[in-house]
């Protein structure tokens, strides 16, 4: 498997792994480092495919451009143009070195 399509989404729970962030239903402290959270609240859907937190909500994407302060909590992607291509180049780094470990 190639990674030849940017729009094409690391799985959530490798993107958990990767930042060393361990996949729980239940709320743990949000690992987002702009986010203060004295009472943990975030979680992870059940199917695995994303997470909720009172700072944001989303995907693998909206994961990573929180983890990565490409966002600032409450902000969207649709707020900052340019930003959704810098989280695609980090899930391609991301999606590869899953491949690689698979190898
Ligand atoms: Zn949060």
């Amino acid at each position: 498997m190639n990674y030849t399509d940017l729009s094409e989404k690391p799985d959530f729970k490798t993107v958990l792994k990767y930042y060393g962030v361990p996949f729980k239903t239940i709320c743990q402290q949000c690992p987002f480092p702009r986010h203060d959270d004295k009472n943990p609240s975030h979680r992870h859907w059940p199917e695995g495919t994303g997470y909720f937190c009172t700072c944001s909500y989303g995907d693998s994407f909206n994961f990573i451009a929180y983890m990565e302060e490409i966002l600032e909590p409450g902000e969207r992607f649709e707020d900052h143009p340019g930003t959704f291509k810098m989280v695609q180049e980090i899930s391609k780094t991301i999606f590869e070195q899953e491949q690689e470990d698979i190898i």
